[in-house]
């Protein structure tokens, strides 16, 4: 593989964690292990680092992720003060490893994500790609219903134009340079594999096989799913609120059918007796306008949101330096 980079880049894996006392272990070993064959063969420099970032978890993980900071070289932390969700608690460890790293690869701590495609990532990035996304090839492991539900998600999110990469989730390399530009990225309502297709810098894919989560359970059950892939759409497509118009405008020419329909009966003399129809259309209508509504409620929540200007996370804790390991919110 050529080189087209000029140094060893500085490689930080980050890692959110919510709740991954049980995973951590076995997640810490494998990507160590992955750190030092790249530190080894001089693909990356030997200052590349673990970065697990604690997204406000209830169980031991902090305190796994202290005794690792203390016990293994490579592992570095971040506390969130409390549980800021998966997108933010990505997004904080970035910013983080910006100031120390040349690349960083984001993967989850489940181990879902194959270790093993840490590697290429890293050759594609020597060979002068900025990003390179992890993309599942097979989803056998995964339940027949988030398959299914993966995939409506990835076509409708197509079909609005949004520009997601399929069976891309969030293990990805992103260059430095990248992290710049999606630091100036200021929404609150994060949705990371709708952004990074948005910056633009030259990408590719490596493709692994995804396992079952090694141990623990889904910190996504179906409700937090069903939002995670709302948010998605409102935050990057206008299309639903443009169908609003659509739905009102076919629904208006229907009202000018009927109406002639009922006045030209009214005309002959057959008075209108129909109860039912009348129901159905006011039930029918009241409907649409309901759910019209509430997707502008949802936009109008968004804009709202984006106004307050709010932090997305507070660190709580940084563990850095072993020398001086520092207490800061940001
Ligand atoms: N996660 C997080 N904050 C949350 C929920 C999840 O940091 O509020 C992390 C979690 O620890 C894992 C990753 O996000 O590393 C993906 O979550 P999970 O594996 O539970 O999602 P699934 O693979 O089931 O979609
Ligand atoms: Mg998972």
């Amino acid at each position: 593989m050529s080189n087209t980079r000029d140094h060893l880049p500085i490689l930080y894996i980050v890692v959110p964690c919510y709740n991954e006392e049980a995973v951590l272990p076995e997640t810490v070993a494998r990507l160590s292990a992955v750190i030092n064959r790249l530190v080894e063969e001089q693909s990356i420099g030997a200052s590349s680092a673990i970065l697990l970032v604690d997204d406000g978890s209830q169980d031991q993980t902090w305190a796994l992720i202290e005794r690792y900071f203390q016990s293994n070289a490579l592992v570095k932390g971040l506390k969130l003060a409390r549980n800021a969700g998966h997108q933010n608690a990505l997004f904080a460890g970035l910013m983080h490893a910006k100031a120390y790293a040349d690349a960083v690869i984001s993967i989850d701590a489940d181990l879902q994500d194959d270790v093993l495609a840490i590697p290429e990532m890293i050759y594609q990035y020597l060979a002068g790609y900025d990003v390179v996304y992890g993309v599942r090839d097979n989803r056998a492991n995964d339940t027949w219903f988030k398959r299914v539900t993966a995939q409506t998600f990835y076509r409708l999110m197509r079909k609005l134009g949004a520009n997601v990469v399929y069976n891309h989730a969030d293990c990805r390399l992103l260059s430095r340079r990248v992290l710049e530009e999606l630091a100036r990225y200021e929404e609150r309502n994060l949705f990371l594999r709708g952004i990074i297709p948005m910056i633009g810098f030259p990408a590719t894919k490596v493709y692994y096989n995804r396992s079952p989560r090694f141990a623990g359970v889904s910190k996504y059950p179906f409700k937090k799913m069903l939002s995670f892939a709302f948010d998605g759409i409102t935050s990057l497509s206008v299309t639903p609120i443009r169908l609003i118009t659509v739905v009102g405008l076919l629904v208006f020419l229907v009202s000018i059918v009927v109406g002639c329909y009922a006045l030209v009966r009214d005309l002959l003399g057959h008075a209108v007796t129909g109860w039912t129809s009348l129901m159905l259309s006011i039930w029918v209508i009241g409907g649409i306008q309901l759910m019209c509504l509430g997707l502008i409620g949802e936009y109008i929540a968004k804009i709202y949101k984006e106004t307050k200007k709010r932090p997305k996370y507070h660190v709580e804790t940084t563990l850095q330096d072993k020398s001086a390991a520092t207490k800061a919110t940001g």
